[in-house]
């Protein structure tokens, strides 16, 4: 069975997904940090991202693969890119490289062959519209913007990062209005997928809503 989360940045994707996924025993793919993972190697590699030919290299020899260690960890070639992934060097190009049709093809692929034969979760932008078209089920996460800037800015608190709220407000609205914009695969609304609005209410309420709507069609 696969489960599709989608959703601007923010709205509470990785966190849901992490907890459906444990409640109800499957995998939890998080799409978002391949892309990063891509973004980070790009900048590691100092890869020129319109050279088509450099790009095809970096993406053919790149290899995933999600570790549940404790926190679900992601490796990308062996190595633990986890903390990495979610700096701001790489936030600020994330959204340019996951507009190249080559990255979005490959990555695309490989989360099809991730997945295969699998229950999973998949959190991301284009799941429930692109990579599972036919998903068993498919939400699409919202939330008000200030509340998205105040959770960005507890989770970089944590790791000791001190960023103002207007900065993360403005850096996920355009990163946003980028995704959303795109020629490839656009953040959007799958028409089939329900929405929930994760302002204001728990995180076990969201994952509730989710759990419960899940399974109504296992038993
Ligand atoms: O989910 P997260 O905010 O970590 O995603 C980082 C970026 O990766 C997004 O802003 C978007 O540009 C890209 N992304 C995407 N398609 C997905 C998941 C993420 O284009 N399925």
């Amino acid at each position: 069975m696969v489960i599709a989360i989608d959703g601007p940045a923010g709205s509470g994707k990785s966190t849901t997904a992490k907890n459906v996924a444990e409640k109800l025993g499957f995998i939890h793919i998080n799409t978002g940090a391949m892309y990063r993972g891509i973004a980070l190697k790009c900048i590691q590699e100092d890869v020129d991202m319109e050279d088509a030919a450099q790009l095809n290299h970096l993406l053919a020899c790149t290899k995933f693969e999600f570790a549940a260690e404790g926190e679900l960890a992601l490796f990308m070639d062996g190595v633990d890119i986890s903390s990495e992934i979610t700096s701001v060097e790489v936030t600020d190009v994330v959204s340019q490289v996951s507009a190249i049709s080559q990255v979005r093809e490959k990555l695309v692929q490989y989360q099809r062959k991730m997945a295969e034969g699998l229950n999973v979760v998949l959190e991301g932008r284009d799941i429930g519209t692109v990579v599972f078209p036919n998903a068993h089920h498919k939400f699409f996460l919202v939330a008000d913007i200030h509340e998205r800037a105040r959770r960005r800015k507890k989770e970089m608190e944590a790791k000791g990062e001190v960023v103002s709220l207007e900065e993360l407000a403005e850096e996920m609205l355009e990163r946003d209005r980028k995704d959303s914009t795109r020629k490839h695969s656009p953040l959007k609304k799958a028409e089939d997928a329900v929405e929930i609005d994760t302002t204001g209410i728990s995180i076990e309420e969201q994952v509730n809503r989710i759990v419960e709507i899940v399974n109504k069609t296992i038993k």
